[in-house]
């Protein structure tokens, strides 16, 4: 049985505020999720492609965290509002790259967490401060 209201794919395109649990299992994904393929049997001989190989085909297919949190008006109007994922909006976008960052206990993304802070936009504020308290803790668990 599949519950459709967790599908990470969905909640990638999703608004709004993610749930901690179904934000957790989201990992790393900014936009879908190709798990259904990978673990298709009809998929089973098939060799997955290389992320320098899907970079190639296309572009931004394995894009960097931090850009994507600080993602600017201008970088979404020019770089990516025309491209697959534009649809689902600059917010969703970096909403989503923050989550990464902090399942990702992504330490050099804290300044940029930190200015998201201050973002007008209350879901970001909201996921910058869960993003940097998950970090936080898995800092503070490692010093010692
Ligand atoms: S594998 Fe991914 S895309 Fe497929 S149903 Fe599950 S969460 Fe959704």
């Amino acid at each position: 049985m599949i519950d459709p209201s967790r599908c990470l794919s969905a909640l990638t395109q999703r608004g709004g505020v993610i749930p901690a649990e179904l934000a957790r299992a989201m990992g790393n994904r900014i936009y879908g999720c190709d798990t259904c393929q990978e673990v298709c049997p009809q998929n089973a001989n098939i060799s997955p492609i290389s992320p320098d190989f899907a970079q190639d085909i296309f572009p931004g297919a394995t894009p960097e965290l931090i850009p994507l949190i600080e993602l600017t008006v201008k970088d979404f109007r020019e770089h990516v509002r025309s491209s697959s994922i534009g649809w689902i909006r600059r917010a969703r976008i970096r909403r989503n790259a923050a989550i990464a960052a902090g399942n990702m206990k992504c330490q050099q993304a804290m300044p940029s967490l930190t200015d998201m802070l201050e973002d007008e936009n209350p879901v970001l504020r909201e996921h910058a401060a869960i993003a940097l308290r998950e970090i936080d803790c898995w800092r503070s668990c490692h010093l010692y």
